[in-house]
């Protein structure tokens, strides 16, 4: 791939990230056709075979109207501020590890430091746009300096950080509602998979069909681990009076694995699907009901995957944490 191309995507997405105390970069308020990530993507979509090059100048040519700043600003935050827990997550660690800071977060800025840069931000180092301006860093060593050491630390840093997420929030931005951001997720993708990723990836409408799937159900102990890592909230555990429900939104889901990987029984796989509803239930268990005041406790399946970690049943675990100290006191 160019690199003076790439220096310029990357210093283009490294802004758009970045979060907007100061105001988003003008340029993404105006024609797809005039922002500066604009010809150097033409120029790549002409030179790779990877369809996602071309992808992203489609859709960046699509964008005609200009936005305001405040219009930019608001899909910015409703896709990476919300309340609470955002759509999309824009931290390495969140992604990988499922929290934040997490391992992830010390190695970037462990990499940053061999670089010869200490990083002052707010933020911390594993943020999208820290991680996009080391790129941008990187590749300004590149194309000043005529040693390949450079070349290796920038495809190192894409293989061991950038390609492991950052085309994952590409993907979740391309399935976002809006059109600017759809753009720069193309571009994710297209700049940052490995060649590894790129050659496993299938046609577009075979991918689409991959949805995550439980075949044993009793293999789910509705651990809530797939929830807390899914880059696009495609699951949710919803609980009502009587059942504990893990549901799979398939219009959300990307396809991404990240569910499947941190899974520890392995109860989810990628399966393919077609003309699949949505939501669909992937796995429900009832409540059960404290035997002292009747209400519903937890769920069926998270009380056996106690027991079977226990190895034996305490009276207690029955009821409510209510009534549970009384009971453990009685049996003594
Ligand atoms: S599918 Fe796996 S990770 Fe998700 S709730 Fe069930 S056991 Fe936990
Ligand atoms: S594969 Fe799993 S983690 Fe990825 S989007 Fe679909 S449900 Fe979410």
């Amino acid at each position: 791939m160019d690199v003076k191309h790439l220096f310029t995507i990357y210093t283009g997405l490294a802004q758009a990230l970045a979060p907007p105390t100061y105001g988003l970069p003008d340029w993404l308020c105006v024609s797809g056709r005039t922002w500066p990530i604009f010809q150097p993507a033409v120029e790549m979509a002409a030179q790779q075979v990877n369809p996602t090059w071309r992808q992203a100048v489609e859709a960046l040519a699509a964008l005609k109207k200009k936005s305001s700043q405040a219009a930019r600003r608001s899909e910015y935050e409703a896709l990476f501020v919300g309340r609470g827990r955002p759509p999309i997550w824009l931290y390495e660690s969140r992604h990988v590890n499922g929290r934040i800071p997490g391992p992830a977060t010390f190695s970037v800025q462990a990499l940053y430091k061999q670089a010869g840069l200490e990083s002052e931000s707010a933020e911390l180092p594993d943020h999208a746009a820290l991680e996009l301006s080391f790129l941008v860093f990187l590749c300004q060593q590149e194309i000043k300096s005529a040693d390949p050491e450079w070349r290796a630390v920038r495809r190192l840093f894409i293989k061991k950080h950038a390609s492991l997420w950052l085309p994952n929030v590409g993907r979740a931005l391309i399935h976002s509602e809006y059109p600017a951001w759809q753009a720069l997720g193309y571009l994710l993708v297209a700049s940052l998979s490995s060649s590894k990723q790129l050659k496993a990836q299938k046609p577009e409408k075979a991918s689409a069909f991959l949805l995550p799937s439980i075949m044993q159900p009793n293999e789910c102990t509705l651990c809530g681990f797939c929830v807390q890592i899914c880059p696009t909230r495609a699951l949710n555990i919803v609980e009502d009076e009587s059942n504990t429900t893990l549901l799979l939104s398939t219009k959300h889901c990307i396809a991404c694995d990240h569910c499947v990987r941190v899974c520890i029984p392995k109860a989810l796989t990628l399966e393919s699907a077609e003309n699949t509803p949505s939501p669909i239930i992937l796995r429900q268990s009832e409540r059960a009901i404290c035997p002292a005041c009747d209400t519903h406790t937890v769920s069926q399946a998270e009380i056996d995957a106690i027991l079977t970690q226990l190895g034996e049943h305490p009276r207690w675990l029955d009821y409510c944490l209510n009534c549970r100290p009384y009971q453990m006191e009685l049996s003594k």
